[in-house]
C-alpha cells in the first residue's frame, strides 16, 4: 500500500509559480489591451491637428493590428486552458506580441512626434509614463516582463528628448530614467512578494495532501489505520448495498501476542506485526481495504467476495503466518493468529460486528483457526 506520494521537488514547484505568474498576467492583460486601444485612438485625436494624418492613421493601424494580434492569442489561450506546466509554452508568444504592442508605443510615439510643437511633445511623454505606470500594475508578477515592457515604452523618447538640446525636455528625459530605476526596485518587492504568496499556495496545498494521507497511515507497519478502515470500509459497503454485490470481511488477531511480547520484547513484538502486515498486504487484491485496526488485529474488506472464496484466503493467510518465521535480533520465533471470516449485504458497523463475533469463535475453539460466521 502507497503511503506518501514521493515529495514535489524544488524545481516541480518552480515550474508551478511560474505557471501561477504567467496565468495572472494572461488574466490581467486581456482588459490592458483594450485600454491600451483606447488611449491610441486618444492620442492620435489629440496629435490630429498637429500630424500628418497619413502618419497618424498608419501608427494606429498597426498598432490595431498587433491588439487584434494579441487577442488572437489570448482567445486561443483561454480555449486551450493549460494547466501547470503546460503553461510555459505559452509564455513566449505572451513575451513577443507584448514586446511588439510596447515598441509600437515606445518606437511609434518618437515617430509620430510632432517636432514642432511642445505641448504635443509633452502629451506624448505624459501618456508614455502613464502606459509604464500601468504596465507595473498589470504585469507585476513577471518582473522581467515588466521592466523590458517599460524600456520599450519609454527608453526611445527618453533618447529622444535627452539629445533634444532643449533643458525641458532633457529634464523630462532624466525624469523618465530615474522613474525607470525607482521600477527596477518596486518590481523587485512586488515580484518577490508575489513569488513567495505562489510558492506558499502551493507548500500549504502539498503539506494538506500529506497530512491528509498521514492521518491514514498507521506509524508502526504503514498499513491503512483504523480511521482509514471505516473511511473506505464504508465507501465499499454502500456499494455492496446499492449493487447488492456480496462484501466479505475477515478480521485477524494474533494469538497470545501479550506472551510474545513478554517473552522477546517488546520491539521484537512491533517486529512481528510489521512481518505480518507485509504477508497479507502481498496476498490481497488492490481492490481490498486492508488496516490495521487495533494492537495486534487487521481487517480486510473483500468486495465482490463469497464467504466461501473469503474463507479459503482466510485459510491461507492462517497456514502463511503459521509457517512463517520472525526475526528479530538473534531471536526467531512462530506466531499463530486466529481468523473470522463473514460476508453478505449490510453496513460497515453490521460487518465488522460479525467478523468480530466469528473471530472471538475462533479464539474460544482453541486459537490458530478459521471460523466463519453468516
Ligand atoms: P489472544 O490470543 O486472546 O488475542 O491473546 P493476546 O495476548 O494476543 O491478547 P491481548 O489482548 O491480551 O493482548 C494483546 C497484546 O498486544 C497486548 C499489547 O501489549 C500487545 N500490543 C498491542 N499493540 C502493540 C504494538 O504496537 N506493539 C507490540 N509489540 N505489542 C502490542
Ligand atoms: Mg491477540
Ligand atoms: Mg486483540
Amino acid at each position: 500500500m502507497d503511503i506518501v506520494d514521493k515529495n514535489n521537488t524544488e524545481s516541480d514547484l518552480s515550474v508551478l509559480v511560474q505557471s501561477d505568474k504567467l496565468q495572472l498576467l494572461y488574466r490581467q492583460s486581456f482588459p490592458a489591451i483594450f485600454v491600451s486601444l483606447f488611449n491610441a485612438a486618444l492620442l492620435a485625436a489629440i496629435l490630429w491637428p498637429a500630424q500628418d494624418h497619413q502618419l497618424l492613421l498608419i501608427w494606429f493601424s498597426i498598432f490595431l493590428v498587433s491588439s487584434t494580434l494579441r487577442l488572437f492569442l489570448f482567445n486561443r489561450y483561454y480555449k486551450a486552458a493549460p494547466q501547470a506546466q503546460e503553461v510555459l509554452s505559452w509564455e513566449k508568444p505572451y513575451f513577443i506580441t507584448l514586446m511588439l504592442s510596447s515598441l509600437i508605443w515606445g518606437l511609434g510615439c518618437v515617430l509620430i512626434m510632432p517636432t514642432d510643437s511642445p505641448l504635443h511633445q509633452a502629451v506624448i511623454f505624459y501618456f508614455l509614463i502613464g502606459m509604464s505606470g500601468g504596465a507595473i500594475s498589470v504585469y507585476s508578477a513577471h518582473r522581467a516582463m515588466t521592466l523590458a515592457t517599460i524600456a520599450a515604452v519609454l527608453l526611445p523618447v527618453t533618447i529622444y528628448f535627452l539629445f533634444s538640446g532643449e533643458f525641458i525636455f532633457a529634464a523630462m528625459a532624466i525624469g523618465a530614467i530615474s522613474f525607470f530605476i525607482s521600477t527596477i526596485r518596486a518590481t523587485s518587492v512586488l515580484g518577490f512578494a508575489m513569488h513567495n504568496n505562489f510558492l506558499m499556495t502551493h507548500q500549504l496545498e502539498i503539506s494538506k495532501v500529506k497530512a491528509d494521507k498521514l492521518a491514514r497511515i498507521d506509524e508502526l507497519t504503514g498499513l491503512y489505520n483504523r480511521r482509514a478502515f471505516y473511511e473506505y470500509g464504508k465507501v465499499l459497503a454502500n456499494n455492496s448495498q446499492r449493487n447488492k454485490d456480496e462484501l466479505a470481511m475477515i478480521i485477524m488477531d494474533l494469538d497470545n501476542f501479550k506472551t510474545i511480547n513478554d517473552s522477546f520484547g517488546h520491539a521484537a513484538g512491533d517486529a512481528a506485526l510489521k512481518q505480518i502486515g507485509q504477508i497479507l498486504l502481498k496476498r490481497l487484491r488492490k481492490s481490498d481495504v486492508f488496516a490495521r485496526i487495533g494492537g495486534e488485529e487487521f481487517g480486510m474488506l473483500l468486495p465482490l467476495t463469497s464467504l466461501n472464496v473469503a474463507a479459503q484466503l482466510a485459510e491461507e493467510l492462517r497456514q502463511a503466518i503459521e509457517n512463517e518465521v520472525v526475526s528479530y535480533e538473534d531471536q526467531s520465533f512462530s506466531i499463530t493468529a486466529s481468523f473470522g471470516v463473514t460476508s453478505g449485504i449490510c453496513d460497515i458497523d453490521a460487518i465488522v460486528r460479525q467478523a468480530d463475533l466469528a473471530m472471538y469463535k475462533s479464539k474460544a475453539a482453541g486459537r490458530n483457526a478459521v471460523v466463519c460466521d453468516k
